[in-house]
């Protein structure tokens, strides 16, 4: 998918944003944790286009979270680097952005205070109050700005985190299994949501997950990281979005399809 400047009006495009280019390039990534720790990643290599959805689905324990901590630069690599928007990642930046499964919200403040925190924290004033408004609509919630957040849904949590994730338009959302806690219904609209607001605001977004069928309902590519720390598949997802719901025989399809290929590389299923 493709930036746009001509996108809706009401969500201005990457204003503070210094290159609108958001590709992942992960080159030779190794990782071990101290100084004689088995390794956890074994020289990962993957491209990621700016704007696309890629799944990055894997065991528990195959280093799903490590990939994505050194990604965002939250973690060194022992060896090997992360390039975003053709910049080296050495530490984190506000062009990308980490959602985790608890969406850790200031229990004393309500929503639209909890989704305008990025936007304090870069000193961004100017605007804040339309941005807090649009990002909120975005994700379903302009009827609760004024809420408590201990009074909302674990679901309704973790949009606000969405929201507040979005407020400060990075061009890069990395998802760490934001929705294994969440009930099936709640998070089959997040999903969806997601993979929507992703394409509205032509996000670039790599989610981790143990789960085939959330990889085929989100992305737009699914990669299994497998024990030992090497990328075994590297799977296009071609469903239309007409399909990329649980009812659709295409959608079951695809998910034995990968299930299959995952089972033959990696006894995973
Ligand atoms: P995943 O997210 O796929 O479940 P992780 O990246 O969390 O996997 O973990 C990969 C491996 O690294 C696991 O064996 C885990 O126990 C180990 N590990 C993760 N974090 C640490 C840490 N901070 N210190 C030591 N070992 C760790
Ligand atoms: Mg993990």
């Amino acid at each position: 998918m493709v930036k746009s400047d001509s996108t809706d009006a009401r969500l201005p495009r990457r204003s503070g944003a210094t290159t609108a280019r958001t590709d992942v390039s992960i080159r030779g990534v190794t990782h071990a944790y101290g100084h004689a720790g088995p390794p956890v990643l074994s020289g990962v290599d993957l491209e990621i286009a700016s704007g696309e959805i890629v799944a990055l689905i894997g065991r528990s324990g195959s280093g799903k979270s490590t990939l994505l901590h050194i990604v965002a630069g939250l973690l060194k690599p022992k060896d090997g680097a992360v390039w975003i928007g053709g910049q080296r990642v050495q530490k984190p930046s506000a062009d990308w952005v980490m959602m985790f499964q608890s969406p850790s919200l200031f229990p004393w403040m309500n929503v639209a205070q909890n989704t305008g925190l990025g936007l304090r924290y870069a000193g961004q004033r100017a605007g804040a109050a339309a941005r807090i408004a649009e990002v909120l609509a975005l994700v379903d919630l302009a009827a609760l700005a004024d809420r408590n957040v201990q009074d909302l849904s674990g679901g309704q949590q973790q949009r606000v985190a969405l929201a507040r994730s979005i407020a400060t338009e990075p061009g890069l959302l990395l998802l760490d299994e934001p929705f294994s806690a969440l009930d099936i219904f709640t998070r089959r609209a997040l999903q969806n949501d997601v993979r929507r607001i992703a394409q509205t605001l032509g996000l670039t977004l790599v989610l981790v997950t143990h789960d085939v069928a959330e990889a085929v309902q989100m992305a737009d590519r699914s990669v299994l990281l497998a024990e030992g720390g090497r990328i075994t598949a590297d799977t296009p997802i071609t469903l239309t979005e007409a399909d990329r719901h649980t009812h659709s025989r295409d959608f079951q399809k695809e998910v034995t399809r990968l299930r299959t290929l995952y089972s033959e590389v990696a006894g995973m299923g």
